[in-house]
């Protein structure tokens, strides 16, 4: 992901890392809580052995990360 080296929102230089997670990430566009994510899109899937690590940049100052998902 070297194709965004600064922040979309101050502009400043961000951080290069990944961004990794043991259980899914999902998308929603409502706000309401859930009891379960069953019909949801997911982003990134559960680990299964190994957690795998998703390039990702993130703003210390904005405190603002973002990342690839495919
Ligand atoms: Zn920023």
């Amino acid at each position: 992901m070297s194709d965004i080296v600064k922040c979309p929102e101050c502009s400043n230089e961000v951080k290069q890392g990944y961004i990794f997670s043991p259980r899914r990430i999902c998308w929603s566009e409502s706000a309401d809580s859930i009891f379960a994510d069953f019909e949801s899109e997911v982003l990134i899937k559960d680990a299964i052995l190994k957690i795998s690590k998703i390039p990702a940049v993130r703003c210390e100052k904005c405190n603002l990360v973002t990342f690839k998902y495919k």
